[in-house]
């Protein structure tokens, strides 16, 4: 027998509603595979469930004139059929894509991952890379707060305690910019990442890069815009020299740590390798289209 309501809203009003009625011990659910996996171990507790998956706001991809907006309840399934997101966001499908497998994609959403603001979570370092804006809505109104901003601790954001994510916004990417991502883990499919690494570059008409956007997962308390790895990015040759010194700056940059995954020395040697990687394929995406 269950222990707490299921309660299923058909619409944003009626769900915030219910949350401000329920209070902190009402919580969001959409896909549920992070919320269910952690009430059986018996590390979250509540009294209520909203789900959000009959919510028609939280749905598609849409452009809005320069902007990209993604409802944050669309399944990880969703996102890799939507033409969109297949032909922009090449570097959001190479994460989503090796997340779980196919049943858990089926159910999980890209809300669900950002909101469980783990270290590891996959599509959390591309939205970093495409300047993604989280779009938080609560009887208050609309807020948005930059992706990278966003994360405040391993398993904590800045979202208020009443309010849902709506949406995530971000920039169209422009011809000459391309990003890729690349996630290690300790086997193909089913596995959070040992390392994760992100990047959107923009090219110039020499052939330089003019910007860089980088961001790592699993190598910090929580995912990791690198700063210092675009400042050496930025205005640098591409070529083997330029990789290295990026490297450096990751590794100055990123905090990784022992654990059952992995250890410390294996996940630096990681960043030293996968680095260059998705440099290198990130470029090839910015001179295809330029
Ligand atoms: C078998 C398996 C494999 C997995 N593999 C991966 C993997 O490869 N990579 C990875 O990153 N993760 C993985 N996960 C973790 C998890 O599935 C993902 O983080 C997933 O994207 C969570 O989405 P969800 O919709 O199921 O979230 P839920 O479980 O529904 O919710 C997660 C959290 O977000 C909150 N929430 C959800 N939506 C909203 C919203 N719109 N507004 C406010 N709060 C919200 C919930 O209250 C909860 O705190 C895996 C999990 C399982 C069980």
């Amino acid at each position: 027998m269950l222990r707490y309501q299921y309660l299923r809203p058909s619409s944003l009003d009626q769900a915030l509603e219910m949350k401000a009625a329920g209070g902190p011990q009402a919580r969001f659910v959409a896909g549920g595979t992070d919320v269910h996996v952690l009430r059986r171990a018996g590390r979250l507790e509540f009294s209520a469930l909203i789900s959000l998956r009959r919510l028609p706001e939280l749905k598609g991809v849409r452009a809005e004139g320069d902007t990209i907006r993604i409802g944050a309840g669309c399944t990880l399934s969703e996102l890799l059929q939507e033409p969109l997101v297949r032909q922009e966001l090449p570097i959001l499908c190479d994460a989503v894509k090796v997340m779980g497998c196919t049943q858990m994609r089926n159910l999980a959403t890209i809300g669900g991952n950002v909101m469980s603001a783990v270290s590891s979570g996959d599509t959390i370092p591309p939205l970093i890379c495409l300047d993604a804006r989280c779009v938080l809505v609560s009887a208050q109104g609309e807020r948005r707060l930059p992706i990278d901003q966003f994360f405040t601790g391993p398993r904590q954001t800045a979202a208020r305690e009443d309010e849902l994510l709506l949406a995530l916004e971000l920039p169209r990417p422009a011809p000459n910019q391309g990003g890729a991502c690349l996630k290690l883990g300790r086997r193909a499919a089913l596995d959070l990442a040992v390392v994760n690494l992100a990047v959107m570059l923009e090219r110039g008409e020499d052939g330089g890069i003019v910007r860089a956007r980088a961001a790592a997962g699993a190598v910090g308390p929580t995912p990791l815009r690198l700063h210092r790895t675009e400042a050496v990015l930025t205005g640098g040759r591409p070529g083997p020299e330029l990789w290295q010194a990026a490297a450096r700056a990751a590794l100055e940059e990123t905090q990784p740590w022992d654990d059952v995954r992995a250890s410390r020395w294996y996940r630096r040697e990681m960043i030293k390798v996968l680095l260059p990687r998705v440099i290198e394929t990130a470029l090839e995406r910015a001179e295809a289209k330029a």
